[in-house]
């Protein structure tokens, strides 16, 4: 049995074959502590490390000693929010987020609000974008950070980020953007988006599970962030632990060859999943979640009326590896917070499907996922209504 075609690319992404050959020496011969200045293993390996930091400050527009290595982009948010809001307490207590953000965010903020900080979550519309005005309203004098996501996760939809970041530059409130979706996928330019801090990840981009870095902004105006791991005073006192050179030199190449793919790529998966809307579409009673082409090209999530979701995902499980739009599919399990965002009846967003295109994808498998979708859906829904 052929096993089945991979298309939840939003959850990770298998190493791309030029990221693992980079990697491979610092795994053998090259194994030094890039701490170790002694003696040439550790020299090899801080080599490695400062190339790699070079790198990926690169593809972002930022310096180099701005790049804090971490485990992945949940460190980088835990740090990014609990650390910023630590450093800057004494300025205020107020940090304003969006609903439909990755638990990675929500859940520092939650944290805080137990602290005594306040959080304001705002909400999005029914494309699932937030609304320039309310988050302008929602600024207060005490207002410490803005953390607003580039590209959704589960629908894909891009958040205006540069208008968001100028709105909070003019301000004096910092912005931090969860970039782990978007970073290689869409242009990143923390410059010209006025970022602060920014979250990323390595292995939804064809890189290495386990490594990320955070971005932090050290030129006018410079973020205060209190560092959440304290030991060896790693990562400029930011971020003790030993770094890890194969991890570290695979997110760097992986940024390096999405950053340099990313536009022809973009066009190729938009194709594909127009290709693969086209195709689901005509079955009637399904809608498209998300923003109809302010989204990631790869991503495609839609809800399918008049079926149980968890019987569609199991009736589409030999074929494809799809992810339901919602974190689980039980009858019973609270639906995705995000599709309730934008509006879905609790029932839709259970029977509602993320499909995420990647590298690999081909056409053909294109195909067979819909002609799959267009054989289980009429009958999944026939047994629903009888
Ligand atoms: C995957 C993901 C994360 C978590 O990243 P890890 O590197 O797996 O910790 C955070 N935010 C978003 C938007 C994600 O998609």
């Amino acid at each position: 049995m052929q096993p089945p075609i991979y298309l939840d690319h939003h959850s990770t992404t298998p190493i791309d074959e030029r990221v693992l050959a980079a990697m491979l020496p610092y795994l053998t011969e090259r194994f030094g502590n890039p701490a170790s200045n002694s003696h040439i293993y550790g020299w090899e390996a801080e080599a490695a490390v400062t190339q790699a930091r070079e790198m990926i400050a690169t593809a972002i527009g930022a310096e180099p000693r701005e790049i804090i290595f971490t485990s992945g982009a949940t460190e980088a948010n835990n740090l990014a929010i609990k650390g910023c809001a630590e450093a800057n307490m004494s300025r205020g207590r107020h940090i304003v987020t969006v609903c439909t953000e990755h638990n990675a965010v929500l859940d520092p903020c939650r944290y805080l609000e137990s602290l005594g900080f306040e959080v304001t979550y705002l909400g999005v519309d029914r494309h699932g974008l937030l609304n320039l005005e309310h988050l302008v309203s929602s600024l207060r004098p005490e207002t410490i950070l803005v953390s607003v996501m580039a590209a959704n996760n589960e629908i894909g939809v891009l958040q205006p980020i540069s208008e968001i970041g100028q709105i909070c530059h003019d301000r004096g409130v910092y912005f931090h953007t969860d970039a782990a979706q978007a970073i290689g996928k869409i242009p990143l330019n923390v410059g010209e988006q006025a970022l602060d801090l920014m979250s990323l990840t390595a292995h939804k981009l064809y890189g290495p599970k386990g490594i990320g870095a955070l971005y932090v902004r050290r030129k006018h105006p410079r973020v205060a962030i209190a560092p959440q791991l304290h030991g060896g005073g790693h990562e400029r006192g930011l971020r003790s632990g030993t770094l890890y050179p194969p991890q570290i030199v695979g997110m760097a190449e992986a940024l390096m060859i999405g950053v340099a793919e990313l536009s022809r790529e973009a066009d190729r998966l938009s194709t594909l999943r127009s290709r693969l809307w086209q195709a689901i579409e005509p079955l009637g009673g399904v809608t498209l979640n998300g923003h109809p082409h302010q989204r990631l090209a790869g991503n495609l999530n839609v809800s399918f009326a008049g079926l149980h979701g968890d019987q569609l995902l199991r009736a589409l499980q030999p074929v494809v590896a799809v992810s339901s739009g919602s974190a689980c599919t039980s009858a019973t399990a609270t639906p995705s917070h995000v599709l309730q965002a934008i509006g879905r009846s609790d029932e839709l967003a259970r029977a509602s499907l993320r499909f995420g295109l990647g590298r690999w994808t081909t056409i053909e498998e294109i195909d067979t996922v819909a002609a799959q979708i267009n054989e289980v859906v009429p009958k999944l829904r026939h047994s629903y209504h009888h």
